[in-house]
């Protein structure tokens, strides 16, 4: 897949080619003794060429004081070096402006290279061993191959550009899985196909950071401006989250051994740099960011962030009460009969279990009174279901006023109430069970506009743990229950108690 897509490219028709005049400087510029009329000669043959190398000589992004007028001017103060960069990039821009159109953005892919080149020369001007006008050609040609694979096999790059589009992977990675290979790896090729320095070539194909280490140290050092440069063109034209503002800096203080405020400057000078370098190239990049908005931006990212975090907090936390709740509610119903609102059976069973456990323990008492109402077939059957159960809710309620902690009152089933106190002593069972009989005595209700009132039978038995300690939970139910019987037996709306 590989060969055949870097063959496809190469071979396509739509390859742009450097421009002759470009070459032809390139060579010049080899050669030793090459005079400067040579090469303005050369270049003069490119008039709009030499019109934007006038505009170069003239610009404040290379500091000249005094306007220049002639190209040979122009060529001696900038230099041979920059004239052949220079050169190079307009030709190399031009031949691969815009010319298939659809899903690439253009304006994006220049707005990043001319911030990577720009990038790259700010940072080469604070470190040793490198040339700011190789960084910037280099910045600039990084991902040159995007774009020829755009130009040349734009129904495979099309897939690429769709991939990556809304997900956080970086580009090369996608490259990878559906090209099985990199814009870098392409960019390199191309560069080399034009016999660009082999120096450049090799500092393209790193500039992910990949194979630096087999760098010579010029060339590695040109690779990682233009690493810093890269990452820095994608943080300013939004290709990566602002909050990587001080990863950024830091990775560029790795590379190239900036110094913090130097770097601080660099990004202070950025956006009017770019812009600058667009009117000469004549690339529409749009709106470059600042180092300010970036800086705010980054901040205002970092707080929302964090006010997000504390709702999320906020949300989490009324949702465990919520759950907390929810779990009290299910086991309030576990626990609670639905009727008379006061515990079931279950949760009788259990209290039991424990009050025994515990006055076991301690060598405590516990008293139980077992109640049942009387005669109650009849009053249904009289009155009916409805006041049957109007007649139990008021006995759950009557339960519930008049047994207060530590006694506990359930419903044991059926018409049968039951009544647990803890630590307590015969006598006061004894009250307990009165008090409630009475009450229950007084319990009045209309039905049909018929007046309705019960009565009660309770039993009660009162267990001393410390002289009775193998006293099961059963053989309690049974003493109250034999009571209860009794109570019964002896004429009903009574109390008997054993102890
Ligand atoms: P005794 O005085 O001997 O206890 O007579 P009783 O009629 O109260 O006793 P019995 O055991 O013969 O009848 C109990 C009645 O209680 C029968 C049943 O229909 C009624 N009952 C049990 N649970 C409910 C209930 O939830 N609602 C209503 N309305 N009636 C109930
Ligand atoms: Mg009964
Ligand atoms: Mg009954």
């Amino acid at each position: 897949m590989a060969t055949k897509i870097i063959d496809r490219i190469m071979a396509s028709p739509s390859l742009p080619s450097v421009p002759s005049v470009a070459l032809r400087v390139l060579e010049l510029t080899r050669q030793e003794n090459v005079s400067v009329n040579d090469i303005a000669d050369t270049i003069r043959n490119d008039p709009a060429l030499t019109a934007k190398l006038l505009q170069t000589a003239n610009s404040p992004l290379f500091g000249l004081a005094h306007k220049v007028g002639a190209l040979e001017q122009a060529t001696v103060i900038l230099g041979l070096r920059t004239v052949k960069v220079m050169t190079l990039s307009f030709s190399l821009v031009d031949a691969m402006r815009e010319s298939q159109t659809g899903g690439f953005d253009y304006q994006r892919y220049w707005r990043r290279s001319l911030t990577t080149a720009v990038a790259s020369r700010l940072l080469a001007q604070h470190c040793s061993n490198v040339r700011t006008d190789e960084c910037f050609v280099g910045g600039l040609l990084t991902d040159l191959g995007m774009l020829a694979a755009w130009q040349c096999v734009p129904e495979v790059y099309g897939v690429v550009i769709e991939q990556v589009t809304g997900t956080p992977q970086p580009i090369q990675k996608v490259e990878s899985t559906v090209l099985g290979m990199t814009h870098a790896q392409i960019s390199t090729a191309l560069l080399r196909k034009w016999s660009l320095p082999g120096m450049l070539c090799d500092a393209v194909s790193a500039h992910h950071g990949d194979g630096m280490d087999a760098l010579d140290d010029r060339t590695r050092m040109l690779a990682s401006v233009m690493f810093a440069g890269a990452s820095v063109g994608e943080l300013f034209c939004g290709d990566v989250d602002v909050r990587k503002l001080e990863v950024v800096k830091q990775r560029c203080v790795e590379l190239v051994g900036i110094a913090a405020d130097n770097l601080d400057q660099v990004f202070d000078e950025l956006q009017a740099d770019v812009c600058d370098m667009a009117s000469l190239f004549q690339l529409e990049i749009g709106e470059p960011i600042s180092h300010e908005t970036l800086r705010t931006q980054a901040m205002t990212q970092i707080a929302n962030i964090s006010i997000s975090a504390e709702m999320d907090r906020a949300k989490a936390a009324s949702q465990a009460e919520q759950v907390q709740q929810k779990l009290e509610e299910v086991s309030q119903k576990a626990t609670t009969d639905g009727l008379t609102q006061i515990h079931n059976r279950q949760a009788f069973d259990d209290e039991l279990n424990a009050m025994l456990a515990r006055a076991q323990e301690s060598g405590s008492s516990l008293g139980l009174i077992m109640l049942d109402l009387d005669h109650f077939k009849k009053l249904n059957d009289t009155y009916g279901h409805q006041a049957g159960d109007e007649a139990l809710r008021r006995v759950g309620q009557c339960l519930k006023d008049h047994c207060r902690e530590p006694a506990v009152p359930a419903r044991y089933g059926g018409e049968e109430f039951a009544i647990l106190l803890a630590d307590t002593t015969a006598r006061a069972l004894q009250t307990l069970a009165d008090y409630v009989r009475q009450e229950i005595e007084k319990i009045r209700f209309d039905h049909d506009q018929h007046p309705i009132q019960f009565t009660a039978s309770l039993g009660a038995a009162h267990v001393d743990l410390e002289l009775e300690e193998d006293t099961t939970a059963e053989d309690i139910i049974e003493r109250a229950d034999e009571c209860l019987y009794d109570a019964k037996h002896h004429g009903r709306n009574r109390v008997e108690i054993t102890f």
